[in-house]
């Protein structure tokens, strides 16, 4: 059966013939074929391809549309192969249809999976497929070596247009990448000889690809590295670098593409680069010549500035010398403004000065520069109102004030008219503006800086100058002041000299106004001392030259009616006329030839004693010196009278103190003599009453009965007692009486005599002990006495039943040997410390210790004697320790 020609659907072939020429790469024609195969045959689809490289087919189809088809093995693949003929099975299955590119374009198979036999239409459309396929791949098999050269003239000639090393590489890597239809592309340079930093440049594409995060250069596909060396074909430059080629892997064909690409780039580069070198070279240099020149500039700005400034200084300073040459060490202000202003001409030139001092409100010029006119000259001698305003300026700030453009109308100057600029420059002491300089240009309208410096230099010049005159003055006014100070001062010391001798106050009343009157101009000096209802001129100096006067003042002023005296006296203040008032307090006829009077109140201790009156002849003001003087000379008179008084007083108090003391060793001599005499003389009838006792005791002793033999013990035991009290007196009377002078006594010594007597008299039960004892300076019978009274004392109070003990031992204390006598017995209260040591004072009845309470004041005077102290210290109950010093030998 002829069956009719088919009519294959011509718009799916135009549609795929259009999608094929679209096609670039060997893979986008795979793709296309595939996609259209299965767009119009809608069953599974299959290519298998073997670039021109490779001879044998994949295992597995290099690409495939649709699932689930039973593709043929390898070998099955091969056996289609030789045969060159597609195999469409009628009754359906896999058909393998061959394609080849033509010469190096590879060969492919498109596998079409039909599940039923095939319509005609259909093989046909797979065989045009195929066949289209294949020749676009041919075509671009062919064409892709035409376009590798026509891309490398493209590139050739950007490369020869790109300018600057960036735009460059740009050019490079863009380039690359689309000569050989890679993924990426990356230029990888390394650091240039000059140390320029290595850079990495990518494709366009690739950038967009970094801006938003994916990695690069990841190699999925294949890789093809081409270095770039320089003009030597040695030093590397870098790395051009490509990446995931398009379709397939990179060819050797690529490689033949980027060899000379890549040399031509490299060259390329090397120029861009040294260019670039060079640009930066010359910006460098053209950066640093600017920067030269702005330094430059500067410096010349800051010389030139400095150079003004100096200049500037150097006026003010020429200027500052200038005036202080011209004055020297002169005080004289006028002098010093007549300087001031000469100065002040000679260095600016052009200008008027006036020099000015206050009067009231107005200011006055005083001293002015002789190029003013006379109407000028007329106003300011009448004076410049404080108010206006530069000038209270001035005043207020104590600053130089600068009038640019001066208006002499508007400042009601009119005839500083032709002025042009006004200067008041203040000069001030401690604060003060004491006077002023004012000075006009009419050669210009401003003040230079210059100007102004020299007129604040001259400024301050004078103003030194002035503090310096002050200063001399002030010095030569407390030299004046020192001297007559000193003069009074002098003076007095030949009064005060006297004040042993003397203990009459109107002595140096005298001696006060004698050295008042030889300081001061002829006069005379009085001294009142109020008496009730008048003053009594007590001392007298110098004749008053009127006999009236003399008679007026003997006869005495009336207190209250005499202001001269009495207001001194009521103020404590000196009272000074400098013009008598005569008439005030003596008839005004007698007092004609009186001119000055200076009254002065005379304190002792704070209390007007008197008031010493200075009149003088000659009609003077009292100077300060001469103030000075009346002054120190009345002050030292009242310290003389104080200390006189007082030197009385000693010496009466002295007086008084001899004579009690005269009178307390008379009685107490007195008082031991009678002790002394006493206890002398008792002892005689004492002892023959005790022995006449013990007589009648022996004799007639059997014939008394128990009571009178009691009676007559009694009175022996008094006897005793009384015998022992009358020897303690007779002692304690004696420590004067028989006081011996001191010398070097041995303490152990002395210690050790007493110690035997005491163990003999009361037997070898008596522990007394002793330290080293040192050499002392004492009367050896009172050290003995001592020792007797201390040990007995200290063995005698002893506790019931407790061996008694005494210790002594000694210590040096400065000048002095501290001596402790220590026992163990019944102690003393502290309240009865200082009572023991008064005459009669017992702790105890006689029934329980034997005593007379002498012994220990005996004790304590032997020791007074000697310069040294006696105390006790003492626990109750558990003993006592006397101490005494005695002076070290
Ligand atoms: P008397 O002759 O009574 O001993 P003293 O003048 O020696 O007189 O002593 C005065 C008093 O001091 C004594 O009566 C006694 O009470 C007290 N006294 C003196 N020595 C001691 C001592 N070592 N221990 C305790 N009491 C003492």
């Amino acid at each position: 059966m002829v069956r009719p020609p088919t009519s294959v659907p011509s718009d799916r072939l135009l549609a795929a013939a259009e999608a094929f020429a679209e096609a670039r790469h060997p893979a986008e024609v795979l793709e296309t074929l595939l996609a259209q195969a299965h767009a119009a045959l809608r069953v599974p689809v299959a290519v298998w391809w073997v670039p021109e490289t490779q001879a044998e087919y994949p295992a597995h189809p290099t690409a495939q549309v649709g699932e689930g088809a039973p593709w043929p093995d390898e070998a099955a693949l091969r056996a289609v192969w030789p045969c060159g003929a597609g195999q469409v099975s009628p009754a359906g299955g896999v058909a393998l249809l061959p394609f080849w590119a033509g010469e190096g374009g590879g060969r492919g198979l498109l596998g079409v999976a039909w599940p039923q036999p095939p319509g005609e239409e259909e093989r046909c459309l797979a065989r045009q497929f195929a066949a289209q396929a294949a020749w676009q791949l041919g075509q671009l098999a062919r064409g892709g070596r035409r376009d590798a050269l026509e891309g490398l003239a493209r590139a050739a000639l950007r490369l020869g247009q790109a300018t600057g090393l960036r735009a460059t590489l740009e050019v490079i890597a863009e380039e690359a990448h689309t000569l050989v239809g890679a993924q990426q592309a990356a230029l990888i340079l390394t650091s240039g000889e000059d140390g320029t930093p290595p850079i990495t440049v990518l494709s366009p594409r690739d950038e967009g690809a970094a801006e938003h995060g994916a990695e690069l250069l990841t190699p999925t596909g294949g890789d093809l590295t081409v270095p770039l060396l320089g003009r030597d074909g040695r030093t590397p430059l870098g790395l051009l670098r490509l990446r995931d080629r398009g379709a397939g892997a990179f060819s050797p064909e690529d490689e033949r593409l980027l060899t000379p690409f890549a040399r031509l780039a490299a060259a390329t580069l090397e120029q861009a680069r040294s260019l670039e070198a060079a640009q930066a070279e010359v910006q460098r240099r053209e950066q640093a010549e600017l920067q030269w020149h702005v330094r430059a500039m500067e410096l010349e700005g800051r010389i030139g500035a400095a150079t003004h400034e100096l200049q500037t200084r150097a006026a003010a300073l020429d200027a500052f010398v200038a005036f202080s040459e011209a004055v020297g060490t002169q005080t004289d202000v006028t002098v010093l403004a007549e300087q001031a202003i000469r100065v002040l001409r000679t260095t600016l030139g052009h200008v008027g000065a006036g020099y000015y001092e206050p009067e009231g409100r107005l200011w006055r010029a005083q001293v002015w520069s002789d190029d003013l006119a006379p109407e000028l000259v007329a106003q300011i001698r009448a004076g410049l109102p404080a108010d206006l305003p530069p000038l209270a300026q001035a005043l207020a700030s104590g600053e130089a004030v600068f009038v640019d453009g001066w208006d002499g109308e508007a400042h009601a100057l009119p005839s500083t008219r032709h002025y042009g600029a006004g200067a008041f420059v203040p000069v001030a002491i401690g604060g003060e503006v004491r006077s002023l300089l004012a000075v006009g240009t009419r050669a210009a309208r401003c003040w230079t800086e210059q100007e102004r410096t020299v007129m604040r230099a001259v400024g301050r010049s004078f103003q030194l100058a002035l503090e310096r005159a002050e200063a001399t003055a002030l010095l030569e006014r407390q030299n004046v002041e020192l001297a007559a100070r000193t003069r009074a001062l002098e003076a007095f010391a030949h009064l005060t000299g006297d004040l042993a001798a003397q203990s009459d106050p109107r002595v140096f009343v005298r001696r006060a106004q004698e050295v008042m009157l030889s300081l001061l101009p002829p006069g005379y000096a009085l001294y009142y001392e109020q008496d009730g209802e008048r003053w009594r001129n007590r001392v007298q100096v110098g004749d008053v030259r009127n006999a009236a006067l003399q008679a007026f003042i003997d006869a005495g002023p009336r207190v209250g009616q005499t202001p001269s005296v009495d207001l001194p006296a009521a103020t404590q203040q000196p009272y000074y006329q400098d013009a008598y008032a005569r008439g005030s307090d003596t008839p005004q006829e007698l007092v004609q030839h009186v001119s000055t009077v200076a009254s002065l109140p005379v304190l002792r201790r704070g209390e007007v004693v008197g008031v010493l009156v200075a009149a003088m002849f000659e009609g003077r003001p009292w100077s300060r010196t001469d103030r000075i003087i009346l002054e120190t000379v009345v002050s030292h008179l009242g310290l003389a009278l104080e200390r006189a008084e007082s030197v009385a007083l000693l010496a009466e108090r002295t007086a008084e103190l001899e004579q009690a003391n005269a009178e307390l060793e008379r009685s107490n001599a007195e008082l031991e003599q009678f002790a002394y005499v006493a206890s002398h003389d008792l002892q005689a009838p004492i002892r023959a009453m005790t022995s006449f006792a013990e007589l009648i005791g022996r004799r007639y002793g059997e014939q008394l009965d128990e009571r009178g033999r009691m009676y007559l013990g009694q009175i022996i035991t008094s006897g005793e007692h009384m015998k022992r009290l009358v020897d303690d007196l007779l002692a304690f009377s004696r420590v004067h009486t028989a006081q011996r002078e001191p010398e070097v006594v041995d303490a152990s010594e002395v210690f050790d005599t007493v110690r035997r007597r005491l163990q003999a008299a009361q037997g070898a039960g008596a522990q007394v002990t002793r330290g080293a004892l040192p050499r002392v300076l004492a009367d050896p019978y009172q050290l003995d006495q001592l020792f007797q009274n201390l040990l007995t004392n200290g063995l005698k109070y002893r506790r019931e039943g407790v061996e008694p003990s005494v210790h002594v031992w000694a210590q040096r204390e400065g000048g002095m040997w501290r001596f402790a006598v220590r026992d163990n017995g019944i102690g003393i209260e502290r309240q009865y410390w200082e009572r023991i040591f008064v005459i009669f004072q017992r702790l105890h009845g006689r029934e329980a210790y034997e005593g007379t309470g002498i012994g220990l004041a005996v004790c304590k005077k032997i020791v007074e004697r000697h310069g040294g102290q006696l105390w006790v210290q003492s626990t109750p109950g558990e003993g006592s320790t006397f101490f005494f010093t005695l002076p070290a030998a």
